[in-house]
């Protein structure tokens, strides 16, 4: 079999410091509960590393992790995610003086922070992202003042009254779907300030789907479920390979032998944290096949 393999591939800079962050937390405190308030980052066998380490993780939406918040065991070193958390955390966090340890990566951050200098300036914020998300509830946490544009729904631009609002997006989008909605904003409001905040990890692993050889019978994109990244891979390569079969796996395991059959030249390519060891083993299974 012919593997066509994207590069780069493994996690990006902000995985790697989130696990980074939880198994040094783990190292300094060997005998303590600790806990991921939500997942550290959208991988579950990152989440199965974690609690091979007795670190567990507390999943759910908003609302269930401030309860969670509010009652969790004071003692328990807590571990916010990579992908940023609501205001209301830090909040909760502060008034009941629980051990935190902050993940979210530097690429978040600095857009959380670029934010709340545009609301101190007293500009109104565009956000466009995925409604749901971790990253995305972070950002619309900061205030009131910040809209978000999300998937498939029209934006009410009678809202934005501020003629050069702020615009910013969700870290991991598509860079082809970024430029749709910043024509549109422009049409609507053309002083709106729009910066592009993919993040370039981001980037070069959708840059490296596009380079993908048009030849391929089928493309692998490995990721998890919940990974937004791996999500945009996934329309990417259908988008620049509509002759190719495009197949979102987590692992070899989810390989289906009867998908190779008139295949011999594939393409493979992962989000930004999908553990390496899981795209080794599907290249090897490939190449024996
Ligand atoms: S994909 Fe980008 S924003 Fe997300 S953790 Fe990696 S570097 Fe940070």
């Amino acid at each position: 079999m012919r593997l066509f393999v994207t590069k780069p591939q493994g996690y990006c800079f902000g995985v790697t410091r989130a696990i980074d962050l939880a198994l040094k937390v783990r190292s300094d405190f060997p005998n303590a509960k600790i806990t991921v308030v939500g997942m550290l980052v959208h991988n579950d066998e990152v989440t199965k590393l974690l609690e091979y380490n007795q670190i567990s993780t507390k999943k759910g939406l908003k609302h269930k992790l401030i309860d969670f918040l509010r009652n969790v065991d004071p003692s328990t070193h807590l571990i916010f995610t990579a992908h940023g958390h609501p205001v209301e955390f830090n909040k909760i966090a502060h008034e009941r003086n629980l051990i935190i340890h902050d993940a979210t990566c530097k690429m978040v951050q600095l857009s959380l922070d670029k934010i709340k200098e545009n609301l101190l300036s007293g500009h109104q914020v565009i956000y466009i992202g995925k409604k749901g998300h971790p990253e995305v509830e972070a950002a619309l946490s900061i205030s009131n003042n910040i809209f978000l544009y999300t998937n498939n729904k029209d934006f009410d631009f009678s809202k934005i009254t501020d003629e050069s609002p702020y615009v910013i997006n969700q870290t991991t989008l598509s860079i082809f779907e970024i430029q749709s909605y910043h024509q549109r904003i422009m049409q609507r409001i053309p002083g709106a300030r729009i910066v592009d905040e993919i993040c370039n990890a981001t980037r070069l692993r959708q840059e490296a789907v596009m380079k993908i050889p048009g030849e391929v019978d089928l493309i692998y994109i490995v990721g998890g479920d919940q990974s937004s990244n791996t999500a945009k891979l996934v329309e990417i390569a259908k988008l620049t390979h509509p002759d190719s079969i495009v197949k979102r796996i987590k692992t070899v395991a989810d390989i289906d032998v009867n998908d190779l059959k008139a295949v011999t030249y594939i393409g493979i390519s992962s989000g930004a944290s999908t553990p390496p060891h899981l795209v080794d083993e599907i290249i090897h299974f490939l190449e024996g096949f």
